[in-house]
C-alpha cells in the first residue's frame, strides 16, 4: 500500500498501485481485481483517479506512428504532453489543445476532455481525437471513433476513466513554424470591462484572464486579459530566436522544497500580490514575444507549487455559467467571496465556445477557476457557492472536484443519466470506479 493524493493533496488515501506495459499484464490485473481506476500523472486536483486499486498508465507510453502529411499521431495513452512537446515541437508540431500544465498524460486529457486557452475557437481536446482502443472490465479490447462504436467513444471523452482503460489513441497535432507566441495583454478595471475584452478579441486564437477576486466595489472582477497567437518565421526575423526558431530556450526551474505553513497565504498577502500583479500590467495593450512554455505552462516552472497551500492541501473550484448569465452569476459569486473573507490565490477566467461532448465539462459561457486552501468551514462555504452556480444554470469541472455533493453533480450535468445508462450497456462488469464516482453515485 502507498499513500496517494492528486494535485490538490486532498484527499490522501492508501492504495495499491498496479502498473502495466503490455495488454496481457493489464488484462490479468483487471480480471483479478475488484474495482479499479486508471491514473496518469495525478494532475486532476481531487479524487477522480483515486481508488484503493489504482492502475498507473505511465509505463504504457510509446509513440507508435506519425503521419506528417496530416499531423495524425498514434500513441499509447501513458504518453505525456511533455513527451509530445519535447519530441514534436523541434519538428514543427504542437498540441491542438493543451491545459495549463504539460505534466498530464494523453489518457488523462481524453478522460477529462481537457480544454485550453483556445476553447472558444477549437473546442476541447477530444474534438481533435480520431479514434482510440479501450480495454473493458472483462479484458476485451474495443476500437472506437465517431463512426464506429460511437457510444463508447463519446462516453469515454470526458468520462473520467469510468468506461475502461484507454490504450491507444489517434489525434491530430497542429503545424507550427516557431516555438514562440505573439502575446498581448490588456488590463480591465472590472468584470464587465474584462468580459468586453474577451468578446472584442474573440477571434484571437488563445485568450485567458487573470482575475483579482479580492477587489470590490466598482473594481470588482478587475483583471488582465492575456491573448496569444503562434508566431510565424517572419514574426521572429531580426530577433535572437531567428536562427533556431523551433528550439525552446533553456531555463532553470525553481521548486517549493516543503509545504509552506498554512498562514503564509492569507487575505493580506494575496491582496498585496494581486495589487502588484495588476499594476505590473500597463493600462494600454502590451505586446511581447514569449516562448511556448512560458505562455502555456507558466506554473510548470515552479516545481511542487501545490505545496504553497500547506500540508492540508487545497481544492480548485472551477465552474462554468451559460454566457447570458455569466456576468450576473460571476458578480454574485465574487461578492460572496469578498464578503465572506475567503481567499483564492489564483483566479483564472476563460471564455468557452460551444459544447462538443455530452458528459464533458465545457458549455458555451465563462468559466472561473479559484484555488482555496483547505480550512475549517471551507466545504460548507463551497456548498453555498454550488447552489449559486446551479441557480444560474452552471456546473462544476469533475477533474478539479474533491467534495461536491451528488445532487449538485446531477443538477449540473443533465446528461449524467444517459451517461450512466451507456456505461452499463458498454461494460457490465462495473469494474471502473473512483472515490469521486462513488461519492457522486455515477
Ligand atoms: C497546474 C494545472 C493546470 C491545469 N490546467 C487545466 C486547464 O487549463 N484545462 C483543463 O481542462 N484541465 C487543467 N488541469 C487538469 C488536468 O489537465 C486534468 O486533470 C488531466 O486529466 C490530468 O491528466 P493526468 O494524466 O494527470 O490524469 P489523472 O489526474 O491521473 O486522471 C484524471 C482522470 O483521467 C482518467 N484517466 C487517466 N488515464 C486514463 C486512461 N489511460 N484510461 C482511462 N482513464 C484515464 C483517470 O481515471 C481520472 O478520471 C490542470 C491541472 C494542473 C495541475
Amino acid at each position: 500500500m502507498t499513500t496517494v493524493s492528486n494535485w490538490g493533496n486532498y484527499p490522501r488515501i492508501d492504495a495499491q498501485i498496479f502498473s502495466f506495459s503490455d495488454e496481457d499484464r493489464l488484462r490479468s490485473i483487471l480480471t483479478s481485481s475488484d474495482t479499479v481506476i486508471a491514473r496518469g500523472l495525478g494532475r486532476c486536483y481531487g479524487d477522480s483517479s483515486l481508488n484503493t486499486n489504482i492502475i498507473s498508465t505511465l509505463k504504457f507510453n510509446r509513440f507508435l506512428e506519425f503521419d506528417s502529411t496530416n499531423g495524425l499521431l498514434t500513441c499509447e495513452a501513458g504518453v505525456t504532453f511533455e513527451d509530445i512537446v519535447k519530441y514534436f515541437l523541434p519538428r514543427g508540431w504542437f498540441l491542438p489543445v493543451t491545459p495549463g500544465t504539460k505534466y498530464i498524460t494523453v489518457g488523462g486529457a481524453i478522460a477529462s476532455d481537457v480544454h485550453g486557452k483556445n476553447h472558444h475557437k477549437d473546442g476541447s481536446f477530444c474534438r481533435h481525437l480520431e479514434s482510440m482502443d479501450i480495454m473493458l472490465g472483462d479484458g476485451t479490447i474495443r476500437s472506437c471513433s465517431r463512426d464506429h462504436n460511437k457510444e463508447l467513444f463519446i462516453s469515454t471523452c470526458g468520462g473520467m476513466g469510468l468506461t475502461g482503460i484507454i490504450l491507444r489513441t489517434v489525434f491530430r497535432l497542429r503545424k507550427i513554424e516557431t516555438a514562440y507566441i505573439k502575446q498581448r495583454t490588456e488590463r480591465a478595471s472590472n468584470l464587465q470591462a474584462l468580459m468586453n475584452l474577451f468578446e472584442k478579441y474573440e477571434n484571437e486564437p488563445y485568450t485567458v484572464a487573470w482575475l483579482d477576486c479580492l477587489s470590490d466595489g466598482s473594481g470588482s472582477g478587475r483583471g488582465v486579459l492575456i491573448m496569444g497567437d503562434h508566431a510565424g518565421k517572419t514574426d521572429i526575423e531580426g530577433t535572437r530566436y531567428e536562427t533556431s526558431p523551433l528550439t525552446l530556450p533553456k531555463k532553470k526551474n525553481i521548486g517549493i522544497p516543503f509545504y509552506l505553513p498554512s498562514f503564509t497565504l492569507n487575505r493580506l498577502t494575496v491582496k498585496l500580490f494581486n495589487e502588484i500583479y495588476y499594476r505590473m500590467h500597463p493600462t494600454r495593450m502590451n505586446y511581447s514575444l514569449v516562448d511556448i512554455d512560458s505562455f502555456f505552462y507558466p506554473l510548470d516552472s515552479i516545481r511542487n507549487w501545490n505545496r504553497i497551500y500547506g500540508r492540508n492541501g487545497f481544492v480548485q473550484y472551477q465552474f462554468v455559467l451559460p454566457k447570458e448569465k455569466s456576468k450576473e452569476g460571476m458578480e454574485t459569486i465574487l461578492n460572496i467571496i469578498s464578503r465572506k473573507g475567503s481567499t483564492s490565490f489564483l483566479s483564472v477566467l476563460k471564455l468557452f465556445g460551444k459544447q462538443n461532448n455530452s458528459i464533458s465539462f465545457p458549455m458555451e459561457g465563462y468559466t472561473l477557476a479559484l484555488d482555496f486552501p483547505i480550512r475549517r468551514g471551507l466545504f460548507h462555504f463551497l456548498d453555498e457557492l454550488d447552489s449559486i452556480v446551479l441557480s444560474y444554470g452552471g456546473r462544476h469541472y469533475l477533474t478539479k472536484d474533491a467534495r461536491m455533493k451528488k445532487e449538485t453533480f446531477y443538477a449540473g450535468y443533465r446528461t449524467a443519466h444517459d451517461f450512466n445508462r451507456l456505461r452499463k450497456e458498454i461494460d457490465q462488469t462495473a469494474k471502473f470506479s473512483s472515490l469521486q464516482s462513488k461519492r457522486l453515485d455515477i
